[in-house]
């Protein structure tokens, strides 16, 4: 697979709103965009560092795994997912892990959030970070 660089880090938030004024008052980052995933029960936050992003992740509902991880973690958020920007497409690269005995989460690319299709790589196959590939 052909990784190009870091898409976005995964930030989980008890609350975006609360969350922000950090972000942007303090370290002078833009949100552009916030977008609320039905199916994954989040709304994301995007703030752009240079080429890459932030995308915060708020939970929607109890049983989505932001809110589970955010109780997992004591009632507050923190980093969540490292993402890859994937130049010769997501499903090639989820054919190749499989090829190497990565666990997958996702066996097919879907729609993310920002126009992305992404996947899941289980964090027991990689160096326990809960990995996603991006293309778009
Ligand atoms: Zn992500």
């Amino acid at each position: 697979m052909k990784i190009s660089r870091i898409e976005h880090l995964g930030i989980a938030c008890p609350s975006i709103e609360e969350a922000l004024p950090y972000f942007e008052n303090v370290l002078g980052l833009k949100c552009y965009k916030v977008e609320e995933v039905a199916d994954q029960k989040v709304k994301t936050a995007f703030l752009k560092v240079g080429d890459t992003k932030l995308e915060l992740l708020e939970p929607t509902s109890p049983d989505s795994t932001i809110a589970k991880f955010i109780e997992n973690n004591g009632g507050k958020g923190g980093m969540h997912h490292l993402a890859f920007k994937i130049e010769d497409g997501v499903a090639n690269a989820l054919a190749e892990c499989d090829a190497n005995g990565i666990r997958l989460i996702d066996k097919a690319p879907r729609k993310g959030a920002d126009n992305m299709q992404i996947a899941f790589l289980h964090p027991k196959s990689t160096a326990s970070i809960l990995t996603e590939l991006c293309e778009g």
